[in-house]
Formats: structure tokens, sequence, C-alpha cells
């Protein structure tokens, strides 16, 4: 089975990782401060913090900007659930926007419906890859004085107007999570040029502590004190080493993801019944997803039929995301239901996540676009109407 996504680790990572493993800093040390440096000026921010995964990330960017019991912050429906949970994780709620049709990124003119007197920030999330549309968000936010945070797990190396994401909002977070575009097995980054944020993250990813292992080595001391509520959300130094190793193959992954996204693009469209996602002339996108909608008005079959036909084609598709209000726990907590985010909703039914990643070859590419050709044709309403072997025997 091809899987809809995978990790590519070569020796070189791997000697990255031993020669750590050798050393006498395992957790939170030098090479955590190194690969923050590293990340930090790969998406030119001036701070980076480093954490356990990306859902830590996102759960210390919520801490950073403040969230509080009362605080709103709104999120797309279309993403996946810890986008939404680090909001609750710090005792906010979060307000789903719908998303433009097409593109399935949040619609900044859903964002500014949604705004309220207790609205403090926005989460944007560049959904498959492709940046939001930062200026239109930036502009309300500054109206509204909110904070913009971009959940950018799906686009590390993409870019919006010639700007890298990681940079287009005050708050980015990344994951480093064996599908996305590099891994350090679990991992997660914070993006921004707000130095005081950066230093509050820190102390959030370890107790809450004011000072360090390393900064009370140094300063020959025990004494530390807990100024706040922090959890233990550290990432290893031997992870660090395996992320700057990936990190320098992050732009020709990239490369590589586009150039099978192009091949997808030019022969799906000669295929009426499946539709590729719209892409934005202003981006450069970075293809952590390749995401078809189904025109299921041409199919003689539901989305569940296309996607088991594919599986059977070995073909690992997958389906990005169920609408986030429609889980049971956002339900059951804040009322939320089906009729809320209807582009979200629509598109659910329609969409599929077909292989993308850079190790793919040629071929497997090849025979990915030929079982799509093959399960839509079965399925094809033309097919029906022209087959003679379909005609009704009367
Ligand atoms: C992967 C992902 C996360 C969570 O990252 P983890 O490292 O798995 O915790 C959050 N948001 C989005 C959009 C993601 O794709």
């Amino acid at each position: 089975m091809l899987p809809y996504g995978r990790q590519w680790l070569e020796e070189d990572d791997l000697d990255a990782v031993l020669q750590v493993l050798r050393s006498d800093w395992l957790t939170t040390g030098p090479k955590v401060a190194e690969f923050e440096r590293e990340f930090a000026d790969f998406v030119g921010v001036a701070e980076a913090v480093a954490v356990s995964n990306g859902t830590a990330a996102l759960h210390a960017a919520m801490y950073a900007i403040g969230i509080d019991p009362g605080a709103e912050v709104i999120v797309p429906s279309m993403t996946f659930a810890a986008s939404a949970n680090c909001v609750v994780f710090q005792g906010g709620s979060p307000v789903f926007a719908d998303v433009s049709e097409g593109t399935l990124l949040i619609d900044p003119a859903q964002v500014e419906a949604k705004i309220t007197p207790r609205t403090k920030a926005i989460i944007a999330v560049d959904y498959a890859g492709q940046p939001c549309d930062y200026d239109a968000l930036r502009a309300i936010a500054d109206r509204h004085k909110l904070i913009l945070v971009a959940d950018a797990c799906h686009a590390l190396g993409a870019s919006y107007k010639g700007r890298p994401v990681g940079a287009l909002a005050d708050l980015s977070t990344f994951s480093f999570h064996p599908v996305k575009h590099m891994t350090t097995g679990e991992g997660g980054m914070i993006t921004t040029n707000q130095s005081a944020m950066a230093r509050r993250m820190r102390a959030f990813r370890n107790h809450g502590l004011n000072m360090d292992v390393q900064e009370r080595e140094r300063a020959g001391s025990w004494f530390y004190e807990m100024t706040d509520l922090g959890y233990n959300y550290r990432l290893t130094d031997f992870q660090s080493a395996l992320g700057m190793s990936q990190l320098r193959k992050v732009p020709g992954w990239v490369e590589r993801r586009q150039q099978i996204a192009r091949s997808y693009n030019s022969a799906f469209a000669e295929i009426p019944a499946v539709k590729p996602l719209d892409v934005r002339t202003d981006v450069s996108h970075a293809y952590h997803l390749y995401i078809i909608q189904l025109k299921l008005e041409e199919l003689r079959a539901t989305r569940a039929e296309v996607f088991s036909a594919l599986r059977t084609a070995g073909i690992g598709a997958s389906v990005h995301y169920i609408p986030v209000h429609l889980h049971p726990f956002y339900r059951q907590r804040f009322g939320t239901r089906p009729g809320l985010c209807p582009v979200a909703e629509a598109a659910y039914e329609r969409i599929v996540s077909l292989p993308l990643f850079p190790r793919m070859t040629e071929n497997d590419v090849q025979t990915v676009i030929a079982a799509v050709r093959q399960v839509v044709d079965r399925y094809s309403i033309l097919a029906k109407e022209t087959s003679p072997k379909c005609e009704s025997p009367s």
C-alpha cells in the first residue's frame, strides 16, 4: 500500500542522531539551541522555540498570547482537531469559521463575521500546504486588535507573496511528525519575532521554571523559581540533531512535492469528475497534502466507495479532515452542529487525499494516476449511459 505520506531518513540523518546519543547531553541542551537558531534563520524570524510536538507548539502559542477562560479564538473547521483543541487547553472557546470553496482555506469574510468583544486571536491553518490570505487576515486582526497565529504544520517551505511561511503571523507553529515535511519522530516549533513571547514559551515548555538546567549550570547555582504553571514539552538534543539534518533537505523535498503535484494536476485536468483544490497565484504551495474533490454528481458512487476502491488498488488514500465542529466533543461541549460551516461540510463529502511524499518514484506517481482514472471510469455516469453492457435488455 502506497501511503499518503511518509518520512525519508538517510544515513547522514542517522549519523547525526548517533553522534548526540554518544555525547553527554541527551535532552534539551546545545543541539536544541542550534536547531532553534537554524530554524529561525530558515523562515526568516528572530526566534524559534522547539517543543515536543506540533500540538504542544499550538498550546504554547495559546499560552504566550494569554488565552484564558472567556477568550474566543477563531479557527477554521477544515483542519486537524489540535488547531482547535489548543484553545480549549487554556480554557478558551474555539469559534469555527467556514472556509473558501476551492481552496478550503479559512475565509477572511467568515472570520470577520465571527468576531465578538471576547475574540482575542485568529488561528489561520495553511491547509494542505497553501498559505492563507495573510494580507486580508492581518488587516482584520489589526482592525480588531487581535493576535494572528498561523498553524503552519502543513506549510514548511511555502511562501506568500514571496514571504516565507513562519514569518507571516505573530506566532507560527510547525510539526515534525513523520508525515510532515521533515521529522524528528515527534517534535514541534514556534516561530516569532517577539522575544518576550519566545521567553515565555521557553519557560512554559519547562514546567514554568524561570531558569533551565543549562542556565543554572552556567550560573553555578541550584536556584530556580517556578513563576507560572508550565508543562514538560521539551524536545531532546538527539531529535534536534535529526531536525537540523532534515531541515537542510526541506527545499529540495518541497520542489519534489511540487513536481509530483504538477504531474497530478495535468493528469487530472483530463478527468472531469476529479477536481484538485485551487491554488492562488500569489503563493508557493508546499504540498503537504494533495487533495482532490470528487464531482459526485458525475459519479455513481459516494466518496466512501471511491476511497475503498482506491485502497483495494493499493493506493493508501486518506481524508483530511472531518470538520472539527462535527466531532462529538465539540458538539457536546460547545453545542456545535451541522450547518455551522456549510462549505467545509460539503467539501468533507467529496475530498480524498492522494499519496504525496518526496521519496515517491515516477512509477508510484503513474500508479496513483492510473488507479484514480480507472476507479473514476468505473463509476462514471457517462460510462453508464454510453456503455452498451449497461443498456437495459428490455
Ligand atoms: C500535524 C498537525 C498538528 C499537530 O502536530 P503533532 O506534531 O502531531 O502534534 C496540528 N495542526 C495541524 C494542521 C497538523 O497537520
